[in-house]
């Protein structure tokens, strides 16, 4: 069957991972150029020979999307330990503490690295650093360049990056499978990653990659719902590779929705990511609003009315929508002074009024939940390992446990290059020659891909609307809140969906759309189970007929594949 099996006994030989190495310099392979894959390989490319392939043009990323910024207990009235409690607060009695107090206490020596390397973060008329303050933390640590951080950090990774001169860049590659025991001869299980097959888009071939260490830094999945703040190429692709490779993943039914997004697209074009509101504009006193009634709803759900915390806002204004049929509800800020409106929003107010015809300081500003953050993901140590030898994931497609049942503001970025830099440090330690030989020795055994009996997708008609489809389902039964009924019909529809899309899949020419197509729709699939599997309400995970918390273990949503193998728990 064309598509799942490569030729066997074809070995191919990449050569950006091949050309003119000694033998025991480490090859590494990078999916993704967001904060984790740039930083990770920043860092390698002193000791071995990178590559880095990534789906799109190589600064779409979330990272490029961050607005806030990168907590760290930098400043003098801060300490981590203050940090560590802030964190496990907003987790909801689910973060792993051993992961906390590495993200905290190594987190104030990554961000000082980056601060040392000349990342522009914005400085007061003192010269010295500026730190914001974001819910959840009791103190200000938040560095950032403007509103604009993740654009700033990741052109300016992209740079330290390409001054190594020892990183390869692809754009346009996106991963087919990893390459593993599988894909050799006689083996059927999966032990140890070697690589992985690659889409060139623009070609349309796929090719072998080999490499000694491969990082999976693909992001996160929030293209899984119809509004998002995430960018196009948050399909989950490293959570549906890593588990189809053998990988367990856990945690997947806490999802992250921020409150308030704008409703409205205007012209951009379709996949354009829904725009932020921040909160600060609710903390400068704008109220949520239902537009049918034009009466203030807060005071219903919450005694801190319109600050009340994220996942309870959240659910409100889902209250709002379901109960009336809503397509969105007014966050107003009219009632302030025009000018200080103005002068507090200036980005806010420049790109509504300009793009959409939406004067804020007369107009209330129609706003829905977005699909923000995947807390959950692929299951690794404290170093990052994954399931499978020589498999590294870090960032958003991780589960290191930091985040718990909800994630504070401004962790992610931390999280990326904490766990980059100990992926890192546990690669160098642990790869030997013999080590290397010996997996090289194993990887070259592995074949090309096999295109044999693909046609070109004239069906692609038939199965195009299952991204619609996947993520109205998503919307409608497995969004904010949630219940038995309504994710068991959502499990029924999304598996006969899939079924179609892997019948479609192995018969067809690959291509970006339907990789990321089946991917979507694998991490819908194991979402909802992992909904339904945590029979509670807790953090971002709210279920009408499971309204107590009753379930206080990161484990009970764990999903193992069929074929997992359980090397790391024997090994542990
Ligand atoms: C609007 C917005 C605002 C945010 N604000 C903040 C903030 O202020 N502070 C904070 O800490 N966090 C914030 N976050 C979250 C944070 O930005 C992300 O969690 C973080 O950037 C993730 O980094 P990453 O490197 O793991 O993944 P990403 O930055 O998403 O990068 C993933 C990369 O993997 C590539 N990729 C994916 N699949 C494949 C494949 N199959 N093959 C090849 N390449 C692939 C993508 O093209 C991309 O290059 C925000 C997120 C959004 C969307």
């Amino acid at each position: 069957m064309a598509n799942t099996s490569p030729k066997e006994n074809e070995p191919g030989v990449n050569p950006a991972l091949s050309g003119g190495i000694t033998p025991i310099e480490p090859q590494f392979l990078v999916i993704g150029s967001g904060i984790a894959g740039l930083f990770f390989a920043l860092k390698a490319a002193r000791f071995g020979r990178v590559t880095i392939v990534t789906k799109d043009a190589v600064d779409n990323a979330a990272t490029t999307y961050a607005q806030g910024g990168i907590a760290a207990a930098l400043g003098t009235w801060d300490n981590p330990q203050k940090h560590f409690e802030d964190t496990l607060v907003a987790g909801a009695g689910l973060c792993d503490e051993k992961a906390v107090d590495i993200l905290v206490h190594e987190g104030v020596h990554r961000v000082q690295e980056l601060i040392d390397l000349g990342m522009p973060f914005t400085r007061g008329g003192d010269g010295k650093l500026h730190f914001g303050r974001e819910g959840g933390h009791n103190e200000s640590r938040v560095l950032h360049d403007h509103d604009h951080t993740g654009r700033s950090l990741e052109s300016f990774l992209l740079q330290r990056v390409a001054a190594t001169g020892k990183v390869t860049l692809l754009s346009n590659h996106c991963v087919v499978e990893l390459a593993t025991e599988h894909h050799l001869r006689k083996k059927k299980n999966s032990e140890t990653a070697f690589g992985a097959y690659v889409l060139d888009a623009k070609t349309g071939e796929i090719d072998l990659y080999r490499a000694d260490v491969t990082i999976l830094a693909t992001g996160g999945a929030g293209r899984i719902y119809p509004v998002t703040t995430n960018p196009p190429v948050s399909t989950g692709d490293g959570v549906a590779l890593a588990y189809r490779a053998g990988c367990r993943v856990r945690n997947l039914e806490f999802f992250q929705f921020h409150p308030t997004a704008l409703a409205l697209r205007g012209k951009k074009p379709p996949g354009t990511p829904a725009f932020l509101i921040t909160e600060a504009m609710r903390g400068e006193g704008a109220i949520l609003k239902n537009p049918k009634t034009g009466r203030a709803f807060m005071q219903d759900y919450h005694e801190m009315r319109d600050l009340a915390p994220r996942d309870i806002v959240a659910r409100a204004i889902d209250a709002e929508l379901k109960r009336d049929g809503l397509d969105f509800v007014y966050l107003d800020i009219t009632h302030k002074d025009a000018a200080f409106i103005r002068e507090h929003f200036p980005l806010i107010y420049g790109t509504l009024k300009e793009q959409f015809n939406i004067d804020i300081t007369v107009d209330p500003v129609p706003v829905v939940p977005a699909a923000h953050y995947m807390c959950g993901g692929v299951v690794v140590d404290y170093d990052g390992l994954t399931d499978l030898r020589n498999l590294y994931a870090i960032g958003e497609v991780a589960s290191t446990g930091v985040h718990g049942g909800n994630r504070l503001a401004s962790n992610s970025l931390l999280e990326g290059i904490v766990f980059a830099e100990r992926a890192l440090q546990q690669v160098q330690q642990n790869l030997s020659t013999g080590s290397l030989a010996a997996t090289r020795a194993a990887a070259a055994e592995l074949s090309e891909w096999d295109h044999t009996n693909a046609k070109n997708p004239d069906e692609w008609v038939l199965i195009s609307h299952d991204f619609k489809e996947i993520r109205s389902i998503m919307w409608d039964y497995v969004g904010i809140v949630r219940s038995t009924l309504r994710l068991e019909r959502a499990l029924r529809r999304v598996d006969v969906i899939y079924g179609e899309i892997i019948d479609f899949y192995n018969r067809t020419i690959i291509s970006r759309d339907l990789l990321e197509l089946r991917n979507l729709a694998l991490v819908a699939q194991l979402t909802i189970r992992s909904a339904l599997a945590r029979r509670e309400s807790r953090g971002l995970h709210y279920m009408t007929d499971y309204p107590e918390s009753r379930q206080p273990s990161r484990d009970d949503t764990i999903l193992e594949p069929a074929h997992f193998t359980g090397r790391r728990k024997a090994e542990a």
